[in-house]
């Protein structure tokens, strides 16, 4: 069964890239030099698709009236992203194939054989590697390497000789609307709630990039970081959406139907501006 779907979404998703790459929305990138997995170039009309699908929802949280645009740096101080946890624990788990050395993430390995490989531990996930010898992607051996921890950002140096800092290129967006904090908070007269919104390139080092446009080596974000006090009351309007029913996978029932005023009530969502921001991406 696990096995069935993941053939079935995995060929889906290739006819899909299939017909983007036909259409001009996305080129594999530096072809001419090779190509290299996981860049891909937005062709002439993926270009103008992405910037328009940014506006549109840049606009419809903009359209909120406490949250603002901003735009900070791809490239990050390794304080940054040591702060973050992001030095420390950004990483997956990645195994090499003995007889070519082509390295892929341990679980993606495993997808078909576990419902979620994801979650496996570094032990987890040897154990059942020597169980299942899945076959290699490129060579079709079954031997692998033992697992260890990658971690995924692209680092650099930023200046030149022994002044040089260490950092890396972003993993995300969002460390740029925490660090932003300070002026963000007069910006709104120092009141919250206020959110700070950004669309912006990412990076991560994935390992094997080799499920299309899911999982790229450079790719676009868009992240809202949204501050609250925790302490103040709450006045969230949720009558737009009073007689819509949203679906909701409550913990103690699972599949429900609910509105979403009524799942705040009943603590299905734990909080109203959760249940907030869930009706207002869903209406985007
Ligand atoms: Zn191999």
């Amino acid at each position: 069964m696990v096995r069935a779907m993941a053939e079935e979404s995995g060929s889906r998703l290739e006819r899909m890239s299939g017909m983007l790459k036909r259409r001009g929305f996305i080129l594999p990138a530096f072809e001419i030099h090779g190509g290299s997995k996981g860049l891909y170039d937005f062709g002439p009309n993926g270009g103008r698709l992405r910037n328009r699908v940014n506006q549109i929802w840049l606009d419809h949280w903009i359209s909120l009236g406490n949250v603002a645009e901003i735009s900070c740096p791809t490239i990050t101080p390794y304080e940054v992203l040591e702060a973050s946890g992001h030095v420390g624990e950004f990483s997956d788990f990645m195994t090499a194939c003995l007889a070519c050395d082509d390295v892929s993430r341990a679980d993606t390995l495993l997808e078909k054989d576990h419902p979620n490989p994801d979650s496996l531990s570094k032990l987890e996930l040897n154990d059942l590697l020597k169980v299942v010898q899945p076959e290699c992607p490129s060579c079709g051996s079954n031997q692998w390497a033992p697992v260890i921890a990658q971690n995924l950002m692209f680092n650099t140096t930023i200046g030149a000789g022994n002044s040089g800092r260490a950092g890396f290129l972003r993993p995300e967006t969002a460390q740029g609307m925490f660090t932003s904090f300070p002026s963000l908070y007069r910006h709104f007269r120092e009141k919250l709630p206020f959110g700070a919104i950004q669309v912006g390139k990412g990076y991560r080092n994935e390992i094997s990039p080799r499920q299309g446009m899911i999982r790229l080596r450079e790719f676009n974000m868009a992240e809202l970081e949204y501050f609250i006090d925790p302490e103040m009351p709450l006045d969230h309007d949720f009558t737009k959406w009073s007689e819509y029913e949203f679906n909701l996978i409550s913990e103690a029932k699972g599949e429900i139907k609910l509105s979403i005023s009524a799942a705040v009530d009943a603590g299905i969502v734990r909080h109203g501006t959760v249940g907030y921001f869930i009706a207002m991406t869903h209406d985007f």
